[in-house]
C-alpha cells in the first residue's frame, strides 16, 4: 500500500502514524463498491494494522452532501465531529452536528450527512463490531509498578 507522504514508525508493541495535517486530506479518495467516489477519507488500518476496530480520517468540503444513503451488516459507527457544522440524518431524524459532537449509529441505521457551512467538516469515524464490548477502561488498565521516567529511552 502507498504511503501518500505518511510516515510509519513501529516497534513490537506499537505502530505510530505521522499523518500530516487534517488540512490535506483531499490527497485521499476512497471509492465504496458500487457507490460515487468519496474525496478526503482515508481508513488507517492500512498502516496501524488494527485489530478491533477500523478509523477513518475525514474531510468533507463546504456545502457538500454524501450523495448516498448506507448501513452496515455487523458494526456500529462512532462519528466525532472536529471542526465545521452540518446536518447527519440516521433513518428519519437530523441531527445537528458541529466541533464536539459525537454520533453512535447501530449498524441497521440508514446514515448519511452534509456539511452545510462555507467552511471544511472534519471528523473521525471509528466503526467496530457491535455488542462485543466488555468491561470497561478502567477495569481493563492494570497499573505497572516502575517509576516514570523519561531519560536513556530510544528517541524514534
Ligand atoms: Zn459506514
Amino acid at each position: 500500500m502507498e504511503l501518500q507522504n505518511c510516515e510509519i514508525k513501529n516497534g513490537e508493541n506499537f505502530t505510530a502514524l505521522y499523518f500530516g495535517e487534517l488540512q490535506n486530506l483531499d490527497r485521499f479518495t476512497f471509492k465504496p463498491s458500487g457507490l460515487p467516489e468519496l474525496e478526503g477519507k482515508v481508513f488507517l488500518n492500512q498502516w496501524l494494522e488494527l485489530t478491533s476496530c477500523e478509523i477513518s480520517f475525514n474531510k468533507l468540503p463546504a456545502k457538500k452532501s454524501i450523495p448516498f444513503y448506507h448501513k452496515h451488516q455487523r458494526n456500529e459507527e462512532i462519528y466525532i465531529f472536529l471542526k465545521g457544522n452540518g446536518e447527519f440524518q440516521v433513518d428519519d431524524k437530523i441531527i445537528p452536528i458541529s466541533e464536539g459532537v459525537v454520533i453512535r449509529v447501530a449498524p441497521d441505521g440508514v446514515r448519511t450527512f452534509r456539511n452545510t457551512s462555507d467552511e471544511e467538516l472534519y471528523f473521525i469515524v471509528i466503526q467496530a463490531r457491535a455488542n462485543t464490548y466488555e468491561g470497561n477502561t478502567i477495569q481493563d488498565g492494570i497499573g505497572i509498578d516502575k517509576r516514570v521516567s523519561w531519560v536513556n529511552k530510544e528517541r524514534l
